[in-house]
């Protein structure tokens, strides 16, 4: 008898066991797909992660239906990772597994199926059976597995889906994303040629003779340029010269005019002439040697260095190493959406061995990168992806890079696995016996107390590139300038001279604030009612560009009322602001300058963000508001101010992680000011300004903060010194909901003494209808976490074996973010 373990991609608790045969024994690998029966009705695919001849004790096992390749998809390496994950971060196999793999190539009995209308099918390519469903599509939009069951007359139809899958005849659950092409404005400087004063005369002079027209056209880009003290569009030159196309393509074609794209042109028209160079300065080759001598006795090592030190340049020269070895390399950033730029950078450098691993691509691109990484292939040398990218079927990797490493984006919240890509990366690093570089100008609190222990290894970059200086951070008091009048809005009278300044020196500004929407709260003057969510436990945001009231946990939208819903009074009062009040008001204190805004409602639609970085990086916008968007390592070359509307509530954000994440975010949003030659100045509005943070900040004492924020963190028993696991219990009923946290806190308690919090009621305890309770399980050093987590496993067992609490949901999360 011969039997196969299975991972199915359920949260089961277990692998489980089919029968197979002699001759499948034979053939079948682990890594491989079956697809499997499984209950009464359900067909999944499974992966094979064991072949063995010991049959199952409780339950006879049951037949495969068919297999589904014909060399393993998922490696050993993969199963390791899988299984760590799930043991690690207390979920199981089977949900790592669907995180892990593309979903084309699950199949099961919920996929449904439609006809990918972006092939072209020869039919007769297909296969009879094939060819019926490719049919019953031209009639049907969709197919569910049963209705190919129906038409084919059979069960096991799995491997016909899968052909057609593969043939690109059909797709599957999911719409069809196209990659994003930036879009390549045109621009005109006159040509170098004219650069002395003698030889544009004699120019102007000829030109005076028979092409007045075209003089005009070339006095004006002079005018426009003075101006605006930015690259001319020529669709602006044709305009304020009321003229064509065709008169400046005839200078273009005169080698008077000379035409460029800021896209690709982007770093030589800042006057960078030798942009191909990437020789490193000496700060860089400094740090890069360092790196390379600590990993001779490391694995991992955290390079510090300032925003705009050029970490990506020493990125790109490790890379080099690995890949001509011949290995891969691993660059895991925090947000896919903003590697537009660096992903350009990349492909400048190593070509078309990038690959991008994004989850918005279509599923057959998610397939292609990922067969490319199985097979090691010239195509995905160098994979560039967020935290899901560690799940790639990697050959030979030789080098992770974590850049942001600091960033809480690394952490899967909901759903389960809820891991730590960069924390899970180290291990994947090991497996490989692959070295990780984590790279960060505000590095996590975890990672530099590593550094500090010598469990990893540190190397420093103090200086910008260039030797741009740090950017001027003032601290601007809010309570003074109420005080003595002088604010207009939100804007204080030093922003608004900043800004007026920065904006005629022809210099962009960002402003950030941590709050969308117009204000968070609105509220009655009269009764003091402010509308709630009826589906969770908090205020509605008040957006004012559509005149709507919005939960921000759960979606749920209403018109903005006339009136109170209380009381009836026309009374209504905004409290708080979020980026549209700020962007309102910035419209109105500078009419003539353009505005626009960069959190989640702009930029939801189909490339939202990337619309508005290009509009950026092409001087379409002078001043962007924004959330904490724009911090994520942006490189624009023409900003030189950045306004923090309010520091204090993110400051008082609930959380043990507040300070450090405040210090994080303001001096990242900071380092976005003044990337090139001239010095970028930083305001920060606060009530605090003598606040320790604060104080950090704007002397950029990333060392201080650390050190304070440690001292905490140890006398309040938090990480590093401690670790966490959250558990949070879920369900409609708020008393069934208190009695199962009550139960579960005792009995956690008698385990852990006094290490157990709660249970407590979040700040938000309700969302969609669910209530919330946390308990919260501190771990000590030298408490073993691998028994830890199997003792509060076993109280799970018990606690879902009580009748009364069956529908309550525990959710554990372990090193809580
Ligand atoms: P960081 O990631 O540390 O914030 P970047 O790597 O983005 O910094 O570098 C900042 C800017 O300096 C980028 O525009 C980059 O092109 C430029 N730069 C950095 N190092 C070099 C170098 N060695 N040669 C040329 N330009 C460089
Ligand atoms: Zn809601």
């Amino acid at each position: 008898m011969h039997f196969i373990d299975v991972i199915l991609p359920i949260p089961l608790e277990k692998r489980f066991t089919y029968n197979i045969t002699q001759a499948e024994s034979e053939f079948l690998q682990v890594g491989m797909r079956v697809s499997i029966p499984f209950g009464k009705t359900k067909i999944y695919t499974g992966i094979v992660a064991n072949i063995h001849q010991t049959a199952p004790l409780v339950y006879d096992a049951k037949e495969i239906h068919q297999i589904l390749d014909e060399a393993p998809i998922v490696t050993q390496q993969q199963l390791r990772l899988w299984q760590w994950i799930a043991k690690y971060y207390m979920c199981t196999e089977g949900e790592v597994m669907r995180a892990a793999l593309p979903n084309a190539f699950l199949l099961e009995s919920e996929t449904i199926i439609s006809l990918n209308k972006t092939s072209v099918i020869n039919e007769e390519d297909l296969k009879d059976d094939e060819f019926l469903i490719y049919e019953a599509l031209q009639h049907q939009s969709s197919l569910k597995i049963q209705d190919i069951s129906n038409i084919l007359d059979k069960k096991n139809v799995l491997p016909v889906v899968k052909r057609l899958v593969e043939k690109e005849a059909v797709i599957l659950n999911e719409e069809i994303y196209e990659k994003y092409k930036p879009k390549y404005v045109r621009y005109v400087k006159l040509s170098s040629k004219y650069a002395s004063e003698a030889e544009l005369n004699s120019l102007l002079g000829n030109l005076n003779k028979n092409a007045t027209k075209q003089k005009e056209v070339i006095l004006n880009l002079f005018t426009i340029s003075a101006r605006t003290k930015k690259p001319v569009k020529v669709s602006e030159l044709i305009e304020v010269s009321k003229t064509t196309s065709s008169t400046i393509k005839a200078l273009v074609d005169k080698n008077i005019l000379e035409e460029y794209h800021i896209q690709t042109d982007r770093v030589q028209y800042n006057g960078e002439e030798n942009s191909e160079s990437k020789q490193l300065n000496q700060y860089q080759t400094e740090a890069l040697q360092q790196i390379k001598n600590q990993f001779e006795n490391q694995n991992v090592v955290l390079l510090h260095g300032v925003t705009s030190s050029g970490k990506t340049e020493v990125y790109v020269k490790l890379i080099e190493d690995v890949i001509a070895e011949g290995k891969q390399a691993l660059y895991l950033l925090p947000e896919i959406a903003l590697t537009t730029q660096l992903v350009s950078r990349l492909q400048d450098y190593f070509g078309e061995q990038v690959a991008v691993f994004h989850s918005k691509y279509s599923a057959h691109e998610r397939v292609e990168v990922y067969n490319n990484v199985l097979h090691n292939s010239a195509k995905a040398k160098i994979i560039l992806g967020a935290r899901s990218s560690i799940f790639l079927p990697f050959d030979n990797l030789g080098l992770i890079i974590v850049d942001e490493e600091h960033e809480q984006s690394f952490k899967q919240f909901d759903p389960a696995p809820r891991y730590h890509a960069r924390d899970s990366a180290v291990v994947l690093a090991s497996f490989f016996k692959a070295k990780i570089l984590l790279g960060s100008a505000t590095p996590s609190l975890e990672s530099y107390h590593n550094a500090q222990e010598k469990k990893y290894g540190l190397v420093e970059i103090t200086r910008r590139y260039n030797n741009v200086q740090m950017p001027d951070i003032e601290l601007v008091d809010l309570k003074d300038k109420y005080k003595k009048k002088r604010m207009k809005g939100h804007f204080s009278d030093r922003l608004i001279e900043e800004i007026t300044e920065t904006l005629k020196e022809g210099y962009q500004v960002i402003l950030f604030q941590n709050r969308r929407g117009y204000s968070p709260i609105v509220e009655c003057t009269t009764c003091g009612h402010s509308p709630q969510c009826p589906n969770c436990d908090v205020s509605l945001t008040y957006h004012q560009y559509r005149k709507q009231l919005r939960c921000h946990y759960c979606g749920y939208v209403i018109a903005m009322q006339q009136k109170c819903m209380a009381c009836g009074t026309p009374d209504l009062d905004t409290v708080g602001f979020g980026t549209e009040q700020i962007e309102a008001e910035v419209k109105e204190l500078f009419p003539d300058f353009k505005v626009a805004r960069m959190d989640l409602d702009t930029t939801r639609g189909k490339f939202g963000y990337e619309k508005i970085i290009t509009a950026l990086e092409q001087q379409e916008i002078d001043i962007l508001v924004g959330t904490q968007m724009l911090t994520k390592g942006l490189d624009f070359r023409n900003v030189k101010l950045v306004g923090i509307m309010n520091a204090d509530n993110m400051l008082n954000f609930p959380d043990f992680r507040a300070h450090e994440r405040s210090f994080q975010l303001m001096l990242q949003v900071s380092g976005r000011a003044g990337r090139t030659e001239k010095r970028g100045k930083v305001l920060i509005q606060t009530y605090n300004p003598y606040h320790k943070i604060l104080q950090q900040v704007s002397t950029n004492d990333y060392v201080g903060m650390f050190k304070e924020q440690l001292e905490e963190r140890y006398n309040y028993k938090y990480p590093p010194f401690y670790r966490l696991i959250k558990i949070t219990l879920k369900h409609r009923d708020y008393n069934k909901v208190n009695l199962a946290a009550d139960w579960l806190a005792k009995a956690l308690v008698q385990l852990f003494k006094n290490n157990v919090l709660g249970p407590e009621f979040p700040p938000v305890s309700r969302i969609r209808n669910q209530y919330h309770k946390n308990i919260l399980i501190k771990i000590p050093q030298g408490q073993h976490l691998g028994k830890t987590k199997e003792a509060i496993k076993r109280v799970e067992t018990t606690f879902n074996a009580i009748g009364d609490f069956k529908a309550v949901r525990l959710i554990m999360n372990v090193d809580n973010y």
